[in-house]
């Protein structure tokens, strides 16, 4: 869990785009900006370097 419970309901709602790196709603099938299908959910768990 990150330090803020509502960015965390966010980051769960993301997908991240393969191909553009841009940012998408997870009920979206396709990137918005380039159409691509390969989306990939957005790491939950990433530990903040320290
Ligand atoms: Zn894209």
């Amino acid at each position: 869990m990150g330090k803020f419970p509502e960015a965390d309901a966010q980051i769960m709602k993301i997908v991240v785009c393969r191909k553009c790196k841009s940012r998408n709603k997870k009920s979206l099938k396709k990137c918005r900006k380039c159409g691509s299908v390969f989306l990939r959910p957005k790491r939950k768990d990433i530990k903040a370097k320290k």
